[in-house]
């Protein structure tokens, strides 16, 4: 069963002359252990349709699935959990809390969930030694590298086991050697022998290595899916 079923999905800004149709009829899968890249110019319509994809926004027509149950059909509450729970998400600017240690960051998604203060802090452990950032557990963003801190992002992106990981250019702030080992990452939490169970990933990026990386990649052009 795939992970992600986005069908005929449109979606507008504004309305009138005016409008901007941001999606024009999008229609794609992402199976489980997926890492699909999605690429397109600035304005095509990547962070519209990770924002629909993620729960963040609705669209106008179309119907978009995760972990086979249709957004549109959830209440508030079950949206949110599912967002909790089942959804990780990395953003371009890192996202994370400034007067937080880079441990306390990962932790709040488990925070969020109530979960044992021991547990909590042995998963965040661990969670840190995946994405090699241990030794720096005591400190805060600011105190980071930019490519630190989007490490840190992932880590906390992980901290809910998610079926699915959502990055919106994650590395378009990052230098090519950061954004390399970025991307090597998120292709190793994907593609990993681990027990943990793998996510699949729906990353927007013009990142060569990732593009490379990825089981498929997507294009968007002006609201619509390009068919290789
Ligand atoms: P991308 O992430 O590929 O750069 P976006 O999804 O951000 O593309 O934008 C797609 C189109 O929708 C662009 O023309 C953009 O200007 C427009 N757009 C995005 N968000 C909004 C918004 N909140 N209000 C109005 N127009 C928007
Ligand atoms: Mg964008």
């Amino acid at each position: 069963m795939a992970m992600v079923r986005v069908a005929g999905v449109h979606k507008s800004y504004g309305r009138g002359a005016t409008a901007v149709h941001a999606l024009r009829g999008v229609s794609f899968e992402v199976a489980p252990g997926e890492l699909v890249a999605l690429k397109g110019r600035s304005g095509s319509g990547k962070t519209t349709l990770l924002n629909l994809v993620g729960g963040l926004d609705t669209p106008d027509r179309g119907r978009v699935e995760v972990d086979g149950r249709r957004l549109a059909e959830l209440g508030e509450n079950e949206l949110l959990r599912l967002r909790r729970d089942r959804i990780g998400f990395v953003f371009q600017s890192f996202g994370l809390i400034p007067i937080l240690t880079a441990a306390e960051n990962v932790g709040v998604p488990l925070r969020l969930r109530r979960t044992d203060p021991r547990e909590r802090d042995e998963r965040v452990g661990l969670l840190l030694s995946l994405v090699g950032l241990a030794p720096h557990a005591a400190q805060r963003p600011g105190e980071l590298s930019g490519g630190q801190q989007q490490r840190v992002a992932v880590a906390r992106a992980l901290a809910n086991r998610p079926a699915l990981l959502i990055a919106d250019e994650p590395t378009g702030q990052l230098d090519a050697e950061t954004a390399h080992s970025v991307m090597r990452l998120l292709h190793g939490v994907v593609h990993t022998d681990s027990p943990e169970p793998r996510p699949c990933a729906l990353v927007a990026t013009h990142d060569p290595t990732l593009l490379d990386l990825a089981d498929r990649v997507l294009e968007l052009r002006d609201g619509t899916l390009v068919t290789p």
